[in-house]
């Protein structure tokens, strides 16, 4: 091996090690709040809310049983404007849907049910991150229980952007050890990429992240340049206030409705190193990368699961684990 894959593997494992001696609970602030919804809460109800408060997800909390119910997120949303392109006639039925109805909507539309896994803070983070990969869960709701009385307590979600974050500002010693080019660890997805255009309509898009399972699409110009891209929290939104009708508007329409400060885009090279991605997300609210080349033309798009598959597990398989 070149001295420069010693290097990326010397790296890798230090992360690794990293993950292994610390737990979720290192992983949040010192102080945050967290907004917990009433699964009695109608869905209508629930857009405002998260939009209000700023975020795309919260847990759930069954106030009849007192247990932790699940995590909404944007995924439920999009089942939501599913159940109403199947199911036109219902719209006064879908307009009293309350978040204990989520599950109805999921089987009525026939979608795979979301595995609701959850970790315990305190343990060690590289269990969570391993969860997060074999389940495909982008964000997982940290649940503790009380010892004496056995009451769940939700005490934080985390997610890959935060993981991410955490081992970029804490390990920069190692994360400048990976050296080697996305082109050279073939990190993320290219060829057969669901993109859309500035006129592809809101449902289309949402079509191709169904089917792709995916929650971003790249917009391009006739010439595959890159212009931008349509996320699953976009759609949130474009159905506020049970206006099922900007559904029809194209994606370019719907970016407008994006708040003010949202980040917009972040794009790299295949020739840029893991390390300078490391640098990226260190810096800024990254949620993916999409891959262009010199001339603005899309290559690829690397999710963060693809980097946390790659530091996470890279080399592990041929080492017999
Ligand atoms: P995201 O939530 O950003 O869509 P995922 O973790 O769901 O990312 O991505 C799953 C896989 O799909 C990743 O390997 C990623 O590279 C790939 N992927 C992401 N976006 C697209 C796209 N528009 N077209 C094809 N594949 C994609």
């Amino acid at each position: 091996p070149s001295p420069l894959d010693k290097e990326q593997r010397q790296g890798l494992k230090a992360i690794r090690d990293f993950l292994k001696v610390r737990t979720s609970y290192d992983v949040l602030p010192l102080s945050f709040r967290l907004i917990v919804l009433d699964t009695d809460l109608l869905i209508k109800k629930t857009l405002g809310i998260l939009i209000q408060n700023a975020i795309v997800s919260a847990p759930l909390w069954d106030s009849h049983t007192g247990r932790f119910a699940g995590l909404l997120t944007s995924t439920d949303y999009i089942n939501v404007i599913q159940y109403h392109c199947q199911f036109p006639d219902e719209m006064s039925k879908l307009d009293q849907f309350r978040l204990n109805s989520l599950r109805d909507i999921e089987k009525a539309i026939g979608a795979i049910p979301i595995e609701t896994v959850s970790v315990h803070p305190s343990r060690p983070l590289y269990e969570a991150c391993r969860r997060m990969l074999s389940t495909r869960a982008r964000r997982i709701p940290l649940v503790d229980i009380d010892d004496e009385t056995g009451q769940e307590t939700v005490v934080s979600v985390i997610t890959q952007y935060r993981i991410l974050k955490f081992i970029a500002v804490n390990n920069e010693p190692n994360t400048i050890l990976l050296k080697k080019t996305i082109r050279e660890i073939k990190l993320g997805t290219y060829g057969n990429l669901a993109t859309a255009h500035m006129g592809t309509s809101v449902l289309e898009a949402i079509g191709l992240m169904v089917r792709y399972n995916i929650s971003c699409i790249p917009i391009v110009d006739a010439n595959n340049k890159l212009l931008n891209a349509f996320e699953a929290v976009d759609v949130i939104p474009c159905i506020k206030d049970g206006a099922y009708e900007e559904l029809k508007g194209t994606v370019g329409e719907a970016l407008c409705f994006r708040p003010e400060d949202s980040p917009g885009i972040y794009t790299c090279t295949e020739e840029d190193r893991l390390d300078s991605l490391f640098d990226t997300i260190r810096k800024s609210r990254v949620h993916r990368l999409i891959v262009v080349d010199d001339d603005n033309r899309l290559k690829g798009v690397i999710s963060l699961s693809d980097i946390l598959k790659y530091v996470l597990i890279h080399g592990e398989e041929d080492a017999g684990h």
